[in-house]
């Protein structure tokens, strides 16, 4: 839409703000069942990198159980919730925020740290909510080249410039599912110049192997400017009740609670954050199912002659030459996945790891579809 087809209204929003693209979520299950006619529980949605196995239980009854509260404001300073992270992970309460989804704390970041004039770096192919964030800012989004389709630590240093505020690392990365071996981010850390601060974001920690993982938090001493952001979206199955936190130094925690809305938590979100916090079966067992889902798509996908990209998430790249018509395809045949052309990556669709039975009817799909 040119800007004379706008309301007299919208135009007068700011350019940076009209420009911006916005976020392409995962279809609905509800609308594809509208658009073609089908049966909602005959759609799969392989589309958002949610946990297949539902919500974390303990989670479950604990939101349920604080409903009788929501005539209530929520704790705006989340103080339960921030003392189990707190305990959990052996990080100080005061360098802990909450957010609405992690996403929240990535908008926080963006609103508290860029304005116009100022730049923040991410990677070609990584989450669409850094670029977004910084634009919302007024600010200028820079995009390094991607090295095999994952963050090329040294384009983005060599990125930074005096103007530049904040840089976003995901790992693993959304939507490629690529991987920077920790001693590489802890070496690129003391090499970023102190005055950027250094997103890290890990929706998708708990999806690494054992020996994969490390403790991120250790390095919050020696770095103020790093940020941790986890989200409870993903492997503890809460994406719909939005709830996230963010790790740093006390006194960018403070500036954080200082641009965040007051009560952006509700009642039973905190309450299902802090029972699914010490749910480690649940975890577990998440951890467990996306392995072997993981495996399972890997080999459907390679029995039909097509290539993917390794990932440590709990989602496949899976190469198509043509992704726009196989999604099309896939969609009337009632599995809903993600298309990434938006991400620089026309020629690929990312699959979630479901459960079993999802996971082959995605491959039977795709496979009649080729
Ligand atoms: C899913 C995801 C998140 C989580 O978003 P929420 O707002 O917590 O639901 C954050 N970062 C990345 C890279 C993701 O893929």
């Amino acid at each position: 839409m040119s800007a004379c087809d706008l309301a007299t209204v919208a135009v007068n929003a700011p350019t940076h703000i009209q420009a911006i693209a916005p976020y392409q979520p995962g279809k609905p299950i509800a609308e594809l069942a509208r658009e073609f006619g089908l049966a909602e529980h005959a759609i799969v949605k392989l589309a958002s990198n949610e946990n297949p196995l539902g919500p974390s239980p303990a989670g479950m009854l604990a939101a349920q159980e604080s409903l009788g509260g929501m005539a209530l404001y929520p704790d705006g300073a989340g103080f339960a919730l921030k003392a189990a992270i707190s305990q959990k992970f052996d990080v100080a309460a005061n360098r802990i925020v909450l957010g609405n989804g992690s996403n929240d704390v990535l908008d926080m970041v963006a609103r508290a740290f860029l304005t116009a004039g100022t730049s923040s770096v991410f990677s070609e192919h990584a989450f669409a909510v850094y670029p977004i964030a910084t634009q919302t800012a007024g600010a200028t989004g820079i995009a390094t080249p991607a090295r095999k389709l994952g963050h090329d630590l040294e384009a983005m240093r060599a990125a930074i410039r005096p103007d530049t505020r904040v840089l976003w690392i995901a790992n693993p990365n959304n939507p490629t599912g690529t991987f920077l071996p920790w001693g590489e981010i802890e070496a690129f850390l003391n090499e970023v110049p102190r005055e950027v601060i250094v997103v890290l974001d890990e929706a998708y920690g708990e999806y690494l192997p054992p020996d994969e993982r490390t403790d991120t938090t250790r390095w919050l001493a020696v770095h103020p400017n790093l940020v941790i952001v986890r989200t409870f979206s993903k492997a503890y199955g809460l994406a719909g009740l939005r709830v996230g936190y963010g790790l740093g130094h006390p006194d960018v925690i403070d500036l954080l609670n200082r641009v965040r809305h007051p009560f952006n938590v509700n009642v039973p979100a905190l309450a299902a954050a802090e029972a699914a916090l010490h749910d480690d079966e649940f975890l577990a067992r998440s951890y467990a199912l996306n392995r072997m889902g993981m495996k399972q798509l890997e080999a459907g996908v390679t029995a039909l002659g097509l290539g993917f990209v390794p990932s440590k998430g709990n989602f496949l790249l899976v190469k198509l030459a043509d992704a726009a018509r196989v999604n099309q395809s896939l969609l009337r045949a009632g599995v809903i996945v993600r298309p990434v052309a938006g991400y620089g990556l026309p020629e690929y669709l990312r699959v979630s790891v479901g459960l079993a039975n999802q996971n082959a009817r995605f491959l039977d799909a795709l496979k009649a579809v080729l």
